[in-house]
C-alpha cells in the first residue's frame, strides 16, 4: 500500500513502541512507510493503546478551562487530573512561557 503522507514509499508491517505524554505504553502492530516513517496503527492496536492510556489514567488530560479575574491578574484553573499528572501542588511556583500568540506553556520545575 502506497504511503498517504509522502506518496513515495510503501507501508510495511512492523512492531512499534507507542509513547503517550512521555510514557511508554508498549509495543504495537503498525504499518510503517519505509521512505518517510509515517506510522499507522492497526485498529486492534489502537484499541489496545486506548485501553492502556485509560488504564494509566492518562486519558482526557487535555482540558478546556476558563480564565477568571483575581485582583488585577488573570487566573487559569487547572483540572485536578492534570494537576495530579504533573504532580502540581498548591503554592508551587511554575514558569509561564508564551510560545506564540495562541500558545502558553507552563513549566513545572
Ligand atoms: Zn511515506
Amino acid at each position: 500500500m502506497r504511503c498517504t503522507n509522502c506518496n513515495l514509499g510503501n507501508y510495511r508491517p512492523k512492531k512499534v513502541p507507542y509513547v503517550f505524554l512521555g510514557e511508554k505504553m508498549g509495543i504495537f502492530a503498525a504499518l510503517v512507510c519505509h521512505h518517510c516513517g509515517e506510522t499507522l496503527f492497526e485498529s486492534s492496536a489502537s484499541d489496545k493503546i486506548e485501553a492502556e492510556v485509560k488504564r494509566r489514567g492518562l486519558w482526557g488530560l487535555r482540558a478546556r478551562t476558563k480564565v477568571s479575574e483575581v485582583g488585577n491578574a488573570l487566573d487559569v484553573r487547572i483540572p485536578k487530573a492534570l494537576a495530579q499528572f504533573l504532580s502540581l501542588k498548591k503554592g508551587q511556583e511554575v514558569i509561564l512561557e508564551p510560545v506564540d500568540k495562541n500558545k502558553l506553556q507552563i513549566l513545572v520545575e
